[in-house]
């Protein structure tokens, strides 16, 4: 059997990313308009810190504003809740984005919950939850969209495909769920107490992997030919003592069965920026009541 193809996630984004350029110039041209992400950084998480950091060059090359605050770590929940206050007011800021996780004093929950559903460009609030699984219009949660846009792209329409979901949070593997349950396509979503998670597994047409485990779904779990999402991102240490970065699918194995797959990194990754980066085109357009790009 050949090799799975490779599902490019960065060839892809990049090309979102031109397109969402070449929307942000038509908004700015014509309407005079210029989407602005703001996004929310508390303490010195170093992880955090370079997440923010991409967000900001890709937010400013596809010609967004983008408004960085910088927070020190020990900053009270109550000047938090201002800051999101005023940035809900500002006509300027069309998307908020706050960089999780938050210190331990400072109650995330509440905070996601501050952010007007309008701006919510991460799609964590319960408006845009709630929206979601009723399967009307929402800011959708980064990673699961662009993990959908790549699962469209390999294999066009969805519907009837058998689509297990390892992982149940709501940052990825809800999200994920409702997308695919939207796509016509029937979901089984697993976690840790899922018993005889191969077999559950091998039933999939779609396999999403979501668990944060480096490598635990092994090749002889997969149906041959099945498409293989692998949204893990795991740093480990390699057998001579380097760093690496792995998904929750052991890659080696799996491109010898699957049909397509997703390397880590370079698959599901960078989706995640560039979808970010839509939302916030797709929440200004709304805000001013203009056409919303496809
Ligand atoms: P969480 O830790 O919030 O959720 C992990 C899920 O996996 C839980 O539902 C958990 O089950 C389940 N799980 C854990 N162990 C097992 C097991 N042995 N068998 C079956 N299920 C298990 O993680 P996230 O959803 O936030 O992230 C998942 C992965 O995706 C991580 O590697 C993370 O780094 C990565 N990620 C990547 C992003 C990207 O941009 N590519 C963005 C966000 C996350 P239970 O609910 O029962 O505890």
């Amino acid at each position: 059997m050949t090799d799975a193809r490779l599902i490019d996630g960065n060839a892809f984004s990049a090309r979102l990313r031109d397109t969402i350029a070449t929307h942000v110039q038509t908004l700015r041209d014509e309407h005079h308009v210029v989407p602005g992400l703001a996004v929310v950084l508390v303490g010195e998480d170093p992880a955090s810190q370079v997440y923010v950091r991409t967000k900001h060059k890709r937010t400013v090359e596809t010609g967004m504003k983008s408004f960085e605050h910088k927070l020190p770590a020990d900053t009270p929940e109550r000047e938090v809740l201002t800051l999101i206050e005023g940035l809900n007011d500002d006509p300027e800021v069309h998307g908020i984005l706050v960089q999780l996780p938050l210190p331990g004093h400072i109650d995330s929950q509440k905070v996601i919950e501050a952010i007007d559903p309008a701006k919510d460009v991460d799609g964590f609030h319960p408006v845009n939850v709630g929206r979601l699984s009723a399967g009307l219009d929402a800011m959708v949660p980064c990673t699961p969209l662009g993990s959908l846009m790549l699962l469209k792209d390999v294999l066009g329409k969805l519907d009837g495909l058998d689509a297990v979901v390892v992982g149940r949070s709501n940052i990825v593997g809800k999200p994920m769920a409702q997308l695919l349950i939207k796509e016509s396509c029937t979901v089984t979503v697993a976690h840790s107490r899922t018993r005889d998670l191969p077999d559950v597994v091998r039933r999939a047409d779609i396999v999403v992997a979501a668990v944060g485990r480096p490598e635990m779904i092994r090749g002889d779990w997969l149906k041959p030919g099945c498409t293989v999402i692998d949204v893990g991102i795991n740093r480990i240490e390699a057998a001579d003592g380097t760093k690496k970065l792995v998904g929750d699918v052991n890659f080696a194995e799996a491109v010898k069965v699957a049909g397509a797959i997703t390397p880590v990194p370079g698959g599901v990754g960078p989706m995640t920026i560039a979808c970010l980066l839509r939302n916030t085109l797709v929440a200004c357009a709304r805000q001013h009541r203009l056409p919303v790009p496809p």
